[in-house]
């Protein structure tokens, strides 16, 4: 069982630096504990469909992430994930979302749009 955990933590790593060569990534917290690829995968999505619920593909979204997209965010609280920039309502939302982006991420509903 040990193997195959270290074995997983190989196939992260790999997958971390793959990202890493391919796109900035660096504005992460290192101590952030890292996306599986199906984790990855889902941000990804959610992060398109919040991009999109503003109306436009702009890879900035204008909307509070942390309220749901409910809250108009403003760029004074923007924080960047994945290359794509989120404006937040405000400072709270900003700094819950920084403590652990890809769980934030991952928690919002995109089902009922
Ligand atoms: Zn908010």
């Amino acid at each position: 069982m040990k193997h195959r955990h270290a074995f997983a933590t190989i196939a992260v790593s790999i997958f971390a630096l793959a990202l890493g060569i391919t796109g900035c990534k660096k504005e992460e917290p290192a101590e952030a504990k890292a996306p599986t690829p199906e984790e990855t995968a889902k941000i990804t999505a959610n992060l398109a469909l919040a991009d999109l619920h503003d109306g436009t593909t702009d890879r900035v979204v204008s909307e509070c992430l942390m309220c749901g997209l409910r809250m108009k965010g403003s760029a004074e609280h923007t924080s960047k994930y994945q290359g794509v920039e989120l404006h937040m309502c405000s400072a709270g939302c900003k700094k819950h979302f920084d403590a652990d982006p890809a769980t934030a991420i991952l928690a919002l509903d995109t089902s009922s749009e």
